[in-house]
């Protein structure tokens, strides 16, 4: 069976030949008899993996030496709550640069631990655009500053980092990481769930420069601390193997498509596309974020009968098009476009936008 163009917010479209060679391990990983999610952690089969996943991610990303890349069991929201426990002092104040829902959450996550300020908030915009920068109001002593590099329900995307002075720049990349170059050494720490870019649900990359790794931050246990991770190779659970290993295969993929680089410019041209068609559509449909903002990944989108909508989600469904029901914070629909998808699932997408414009219109 063929399969279908995968247009989810995450979990997401992983690339096919991933997925084959996954399949093709699944009984017996490089002739061991077993496969690598039954194999022991500490044994040099699994241990080659993981070690291999992260040389293949720091060369993906170009990460500094002077940062640790951990690989932790569980989501982003886990990662927002612990930034709070492991860089902030009790009280101590913290900026968040809220541009979507995900800031938002973010925000809820820590508001136990630390004093958020809000320095810039695209909520009374309908976030539709991202506060311009000189209209944020950082404080002096914050113990790092928070944004979203992309906000995956809102389509709103960061096209440049940010200066923040001072504080340390923190930033969910959990649905834009690996999609152009960053310059990781701009920022004190980027975090991802994986299941959009990197790979499978259930594992999340954190990439943090180690010298922060030596903040005391506030009373926690253990296995809540970073440091504790980077020293243990993020072995300090059973790690999730699998999660981890399929990971380690989509840095492979993306590796031997050409990188970031290559990959900017697909994105670009898939994003292009869907743009395209609906500024090009008269009205039919509409995309209502600033266009210097408009995220390349997820592309939240309207059309002027909304009556039309489950009709849509219908019909591109029994097309191939998967998933593109909006989320239900905005309503509409959603294209996500990340790394896996095809520039041809894109035009597919667009061929069929055309033609229910055409039957509908
Ligand atoms: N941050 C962003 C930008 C996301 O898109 C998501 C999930 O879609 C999250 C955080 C939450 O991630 P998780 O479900 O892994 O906790």
């Amino acid at each position: 069976m063929a399969r279908a163009y995968n247009f989810s917010a995450g979990p997401a479209t992983l690339p096919e030949p991933v997925l084959r060679q996954a399949q093709a391990e699944m009984l017996d990983w490089n002739g061991v008899g077993a496969s690598i999610v039954e194999l022991s952690h500490r044994g040099a089969e699994f241990m080659d993996v993981a070690a291999q996943a992260e040389a293949d991610l720091r060369r993906l990303l170009s990460v500094p030496d002077d940062y640790a890349v951990l690989f932790l069991a569980g989501g982003a929201t886990t990662q927002q709550a612990l930034l709070a426990l492991n860089f902030a002092a009790p009280g101590q104040v913290a900026d968040y640069v809220v541009t979507g829902h995900w800031g938002r959450t973010a925000i809820r996550q820590v508001e136990p631990y630390v004093r958020v300020h809000v320095a810039a908030d695209g909520g009374p915009g309908g976030f539709r655009d991202i506060p311009p920068r000189d209209t944020w109001s950082l404080s002096a002593d914050a113990a790092y500053v928070h944004i979203t590099a992309n906000e995956t329900i809102h389509g709103v995307e960061f096209r440049d980092t940010p200066e923040v002075g001072a504080a340390p720049l923190f930033a969910d990349f959990s649905s834009s990481i690996a999609s152009e170059p960053v310059d990781v050494s701009r920022y004190g720490l980027i975090y991802a769930g994986a299941q959009k870019n990197l790979g499978p649900v259930g594992i999340s990359v954190v990439i943090v420069r180690r010298e922060l790794l030596q903040r005391e931050g506030q009373p926690r246990a253990d296995i809540f601390t970073y440091a504790s991770h980077a020293a243990r190779d993020s072995m300090l659970n059973t790690p999730p193997t699998w999660n981890w290993y399929l990971l380690g295969l989509t840095v492979k993929w993306m590796l031997d498509e050409g990188g970031v680089e290559e990959f900017a410019r697909r994105n670009a041209a898939k994003a292009g596309l869907v743009y395209g068609a609906i500024d090009a559509s008269g009205g039919f449909y509409r995309n209502e974020v600033a266009p210097a903002v408009r995220s390349r990944m997820n592309i939240p989108f309207f059309l002027s009968d909304e009556t039309l909508t489950a009709r849509f989600v219908a019909e591109s469904k029994a097309a191939g098009l998967l998933a593109l029901k909006g989320h239900k914070a905005v309503g509409g629909l959603r294209a996500s476009l990340y790394n896996a998808m095809p520039v041809a699932g894109a035009q597919a997408l667009v061929d069929f936008m055309h033609d229910f414009q055409q039957r509908h219109g």
